[in-house]
C-alpha cells in the first residue's frame, strides 16, 4: 500500500510502498477514504510527543470502510463505513468501564500510539468498542474533520462546559477548533464572543452563529472587552488556540463561577503556562481540559449533524492528495488558511 512515513524527527517524510496491515484480534483493517491533517501531526513530527515511535506514519483524523475484521469481531463486517474519535479506549481500564476512553489508561491513538492513515489501509484495535458506524449521508471527507477538533469541541462546550442556551460563551482562537466550538455552542442557543487576531476568521466565526468579536490585534485589552459585551463575563470560556496568553485571557474574562475549558493543546515550550490562580480561588472558577470525545458519545452529536444543526461540511477546506500531505504536514506550523486540509486522493 502506498503510504507517508518518517524515519527521523524534523526530516522530511517519504511517500513508499508497505506491507498492508492485517487486522489484530480484536480489530478491523480500513481503506481510508480521508485523513485530515493536524497541527497535532506536525507537532508529532517535530518530536513533542512521547507516544511516538520511529519509523512513523501520521494521521488520526479518518474515515473509511471495512475490509477485514478480526475473529473476536462482533458488531462490523466487511463494507461497513465507519469512524473513530482520534483516543481509542483498551477496553479494560478504569476509566473504559466508566465509559471515559477519552482518557483510557491505555489509549490506541492512530497517528501517535500506532502507525495511522496516512496510508491506503490502517489499523484499528477494539473495533467493538472504538469505531462509530458513519451514516451515508455523511461524507467521507466531512467525517475526517470530525474525530479530532470536532469532537474534542463538542465534549468541550456540552459535556465539560455544560453550556446552555441563553449562556455566554467566549471563543479564544478561531482555527479548526474555534470554529466547531462556535457552531456548536451556537446551536446549543448560547451567545458567542469569538476572538481572533484574523478579520477573515472573524467573519467565518460571525457566519457560523458568533453573536460578537473581538480583533485582538485591534482591541486594547482583550479581556475588559468580553467582560463588557457579556455584561459581567463569560459563563463559559475556551481557549481553543492553545497558548498561554490566550488561556490567561479565557480564564481572566470569565464571570463568577464561570468555567474555563482548555481544547487546543499545551506542547512543548508551552506545557506549563502561568494561570491566574488567586481569581480562580476567589471566583471559584472551574478548570477543565477537553481530550477527545467517546466514540459512544458520537449517538448524541450524529442527529445533530444529520437533522443540519450542526454542518462539520463548512469547515472543510481544500482536500488534497496523499503525495500533497507531505508539503501540507511540514508547513503546518504556519499554516494560516480558513478550514481544514483533508488527503481524499490515495
Ligand atoms: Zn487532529
Ligand atoms: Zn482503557
Amino acid at each position: 500500500m502506498k503510504a507517508v512515513i518518517y524515519e527521523a524527527f524534523n526530516q522530511r517524510p517519504k511517500l513508499v510502498s508497505l506491507p498492508e496491515p492485517a487486522p489484530e484480534r480484536h480489530g478491523v483493517v480500513l481503506k481510508v477514504e480521508a485523513t485530515g491533517v493536524c497541527r497535532s501531526d506536525w507537532h508529532g513530527w517535530v518530536g513533542h510527543d512521547a507516544d511516538i515511535v520511529l519509523p512513523h506514519v501520521p494521521g488520526h483524523e479518518l474515515a473509511g470502510v471495512i475490509v477485514a475484521t478480526g475473529k473476536d469481531v462482533t458488531r462490523w463486517k466487511a463494507g461497513d463505513r465507519v469512524t473513530v474519535p482520534f483516543v481509542g479506549g483498551c477496553g479494560h481500564c478504569p476509566e473504559c468501564h466508566a465509559g471515559h476512553q477519552q482518557v483510557c489508561h491505555n489509549q490506541f491513538q492512530p497517528g501517535f500510539t500506532h502507525w495511522g492513515s496516512f496510508a491506503e489501509f490502517v489499523s484499528i484495535h477494539n473495533a467493538d468498542l472504538n469505531l462509530v458506524a458513519l451514516p451515508d449521508a455523511v461524507e467521507f471527507a466531512t467525517a475526517a474533520s470530525l474525530g479530532c477538533r470536532f469532537v474534542t469541541s463538542f465534549r468541550a462546550v456540552v459535556d465539560q462546559g455544560k453550556v446552555a442556551a441563553g449562556q455566554w460563551v467566549a471563543v479564544h482562537g478561531c482555527g479548526g477548533v474555534g470554529l466547531s466550538a462556535i457552531m456548536i455552542a451556537s446551536a446549543l442557543g448560547a451567545n458567542v464572543v469569538a476572538i481572533d487576531i484574523a478579520e477573515d476568521k472573524l467573519e467565518l466565526a460571525r457566519a457560523l452563529g458568533a453573536a460578537a468579536t473581538v480583533n485582538a490585534r485591534s482591541t486594547a485589552n482583550v479581556v475588559e472587552a468580553v467582560m463588557e459585551i457579556t455584561g459581567g463575563g463569560a459563563h463559559v470560556s475556551l481557549d481553543a488556540l492553545g497558548n498561554p496568553q490566550t488561556c490567561f485571557n479565557s480564564i481572566l474574562n470569565l464571570r463568577r463561577r464561570g468555567k474555563h475549558v482548555q481544547v487546543g493543546l499545551m506542547l512543548g515550550d508551552h506545557s506549563t503556562p502561568v494561570v491566574p490562580m488567586s481569581r480562580i480561588v476567589a471566583h471559584e472558577l472551574e478548570i477543565l481540559g477537553s481530550h477527545g470525545m467517546q466514540a459512544h458519545r458520537y449517538d448524541v452529536m450524529m442527529p445533530m449533524i444529520l437533522s443540519g444543526k450542526l454542518k462539520p461540511e463548512l469547515l472543510v477546506g481544500k482536500t488534497i492528495s496523499l503525495e500533497e500531505s507531505i508539503d501540507a504536514l511540514i508547513s503546518m506550523d504556519r499554516f494560516q488558511g480558513t478550514g481544514t486540509t483533508v488527503i481524499t486522493r490515495f
